[in-house]
């Protein structure tokens, strides 16, 4: 391996192969803290050359690879196990290396921060819209990896909405240009879509064309508290049918949610008095013609109130309040997993109308697994993607809250399935999911997803044991 190693350090120099202890634990640390990382050397390629080439020798060295963004990722799925693959992390290749804001296109490398693309493209009046609470460390090549989500998926998709072309290094070492910035091009299959959300199993992003948007102008956000999952179906027809296209984000937040986010952030700020169950918070955007979007806004809440579908509203006065109720929203995330023993996450979608009997089910289930728990429910509510985040109570030990975590999984996924819904919305399987994925998916839908890995990737190097088991 010593030999493997020098040759390593031969393609991208010996500072960008790290196999020290003390340098390779960021990259072998699992966000959950569930699993042990460890692998057998952290390599960072300078560019996409580079790439093909580390790609090239561990193919002829049989080394398994495990592709790397910022290491965000919710689901195992960016760190190696078993000591026996390399860590390739893409943070290096961070250039934006075209933009042209009258084709409303930008093309990027892999290792992009998120945030560095939504400033960039600001900088020109333009918008790129993929938006999560992790975009100032992920990267857009493990957004594309896992076809990334987050809170304006309502409006404008999920990550592969927003990729027009890609450039990838296939597992033996050859590179893929399909850095089209076309709209409409139908030559053949739509291979740039396999390796959206394909969690590096089947090939390393090294560049992507994205689309850019217009500034979606004047926004307001509000935040809405009220009764019931009933009501939070409601009212989204209602907005949508007075704000059509410029609904931007519809994040549902539990009391359970709201209660931990503020209790772990003392900089955020309850925005209403009423302690409602269920809590809304909704931006819209008014285009560049938006003077009347604030009445409008006001007529629409007050309509609702007097119908009973929401017990108080306050709109954001101004961007300092915008960002407070963000802040809370961005909180949960943390404040849950700092508590004794982490939190126990389920990333779920539903049908929208089905959310309401999904979460009855669901609480009671939990509380059966583990009595106390606290389930602390949030997310993109109008893509009827649920975060089912727990939090253990005062009744259960810790060690034995953490010895349920599969058994809690398998149970919610259970009503996941009884609603027709998904049990990996948008942070992907993993090494987590695995499982479940056999389990519920057809044998037709497996035995396809298996030819295309075994085509694509015969000797199995790309991400082994993760997706596909
Ligand atoms: C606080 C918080 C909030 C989050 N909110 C959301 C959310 O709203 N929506 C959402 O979808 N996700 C969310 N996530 C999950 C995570 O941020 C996303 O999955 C993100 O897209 C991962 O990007 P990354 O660069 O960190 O990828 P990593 O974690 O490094 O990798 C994720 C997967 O992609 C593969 N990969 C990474 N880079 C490449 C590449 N260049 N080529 C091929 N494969 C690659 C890895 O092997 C791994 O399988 C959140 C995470 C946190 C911590």
């Amino acid at each position: 391996m010593n030999e493997f190693i020098s040759q390593l350090k031969a393609i991208v120099g010996d500072a960008y192969v790290l196999t020290d202890s003390e340098a390779t634990q960021p990259y072998y640390k699992e966000y959950g803290g569930w699993l042990e990382g460890n692998g057998l050397a952290v390599v960072r390629p300078a560019d996409t050359q580079q790439v093909s080439q580390i790609v090239k020798l561990c193919a002829a060295n049989n080394v398994p690879i495990v592709p790397q963004g910022g290491n965000t990722g919710l689901v195992g799925g960016s760190v190696p196990y078993d000591g026996k693959a390399i860590v390739l992390n893409l943070s290096r290749m961070n250039k934006i290396c075209h933009f042209n804001p009258d084709d409303f296109t930008m093309t990027v490398e892999a290792g992009c921060i998120l945030e560095q693309i939504q400033n960039v493209a600001r900088e020109k009046n333009r918008y790129f819209p993929l938006s999560l609470g992790a975009q100032g460390s992920c990267q857009i090549g493990g957004n594309i990896a896992t076809n990334a989500g987050g809170i304006l998926t309502i409006r404008y998709g999920n990550c592969r909405d927003l990729v027009l072309g890609l450039e990838v290094v296939l597992p033996n070492g050859d590179i893929w240009d399909g850095l089209r910035s076309l709209r409409k091009d139908n030559t053949g299959y739509n291979l740039k879509q396999l390796f959206i959300g394909s969690e590096g199993t089947l090939g390393i992003v090294t560049a992507a064309v994205l689309k850019v948007f217009p500034d979606p102008g004047l926004r307001e956000t509000f935040f809405i508290a009220t009764e019931s999952m009933d009501n939070v179906v409601s009212l989204l027809p209602v907005l949508r049918d007075v704000f059509g296209e410029n609904l931007l984000a519809y994040e549902v937040i539990s009391r359970e949610a709201l209660d931990c986010a503020l209790e772990y952030n003392k900089a955020a700020i309850e925005p209403l008095a009423v302690r409602a169950p269920w809590n809304l918070l909704v931006e819209i955007s008014g285009g560049k013609h938006g003077q009347y979007l604030r009445q409008q806004i006001e007529e629409v809440l007050a309509n609702s109130f007097e119908k009973h579908l929401l017990n108080d509203a306050t709109i954001a006065q101004n961007a300092e309040q915008a960002r407070n109720f963000w802040v809370i929203r961005e909180s949960i995330s943390d404040a849950v997993q700092s508590r004794p023993g982490k939190s126990i996450k389920h990333d779920v979608s539903v049908p929208i109308a089905a959310m309401p009997d999904f979460v009855r089910d669901v609480t009671i289930a939990v509380q059966q697994i583990i009595p106390g728990v606290i389930a602390a429910l949030f997310g993109h509510a109008g893509d009827g993607n649920l975060h089912l985040d727990l939090v253990n109570g005062e009744e259960t030990p810790v060690d034995e809250y953490r010895s349920k975590w599969k058994q809690v999984n398998h149970a919610v996924y259970d009503i996941v399935q009884k609603y027709n819904g998904s049990f990996a919305a948008e942070h992907g399987i993993g090494v987590f999911k695995t499982d479940e994925l056999v389990a519920r998916k057809s044998t037709v839908e497996m035995e396809l997803m298996r030819k295309l890995k075994q085509t694509i990737d015969p000797q199995n190097l790309m991400n082994p044991g993760k997706v596909l088991a």
